[in-house]
């Protein structure tokens, strides 16, 4: 059996860093992507990046809305981003919450950031090249996360998410807003 070619990849929050954070977004009129977050994806898909999402939804737990109402709208994300070549391999979420109102997921988890367990999961699965991989956040909580997994993580702080990645992540000069 041929080795697995490990491969760099992107962890991508959600709220905040692929779409504005409303709070507990969870339906596509309620979703508006940041400004250069489709691009991001597509530019760092043609670099070779694998592309994962790992977004806490204690939304769930709240009763705010369902598992399947967050399925509906990261369907519609995904073929959003088809229509543009860009793809996100694998989409991690945590649903529980210990404040809970619905009772499945009234519970602490070791999934839910600051906790590295949704990253791990997706390294366990995938071929992962930790070293070369990065995680993008816009909370201290995906940071620690990151750290936690042995994962480089940066912080976005809103503007444009291509320009953040093709500076941060793929390290172009000078890459300007376009
Ligand atoms: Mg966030």
């Amino acid at each position: 059996m041929a080795e697995r070619e490990l491969r760099p990849a992107v962890f991508l929050d959600r709220d905040g860093v692929l779409n504005v954070d409303h709070g507990y977004v969870a339906s596509r009129d309620q979703f508006q992507w940041i400004e250069g977050a489709i691009a991001a994806v597509k530019a760092v898909n043609d670099a070779g990046f694998l592309v994962f999402i790992a977004t806490n939804q204690s939304g769930i737990a709240r009763g705010l809305y369902s598992v399947d109402d967050m399925h509906r709208l990261h369907d519609s994300m995904t073929k959003e981003l088809a229509r543009f070549g860009a793809r996100i391999d694998d989409i991690r979420y945590c649903p529980f919450h210990p404040d809970g109102t619905i009772a499945a997921y009234a519970r602490k988890s070791d999934w839910r950031k600051p906790a590295p367990g949704m990253i791990l999961d997706l390294i366990a699965r995938w071929p992962v090249d930790r070293e070369k991989s990065v995680l993008i956040g816009d909370k201290d909580a995906d940071l620690a996360a990151a750290r936690a997994a042995g994962i480089r993580g940066l912080k976005f702080e809103g503007g444009n998410l291509e320009t953040f990645v093709r500076r941060e992540v793929l390290g172009e000069k000078g890459a300007g807003a376009r």
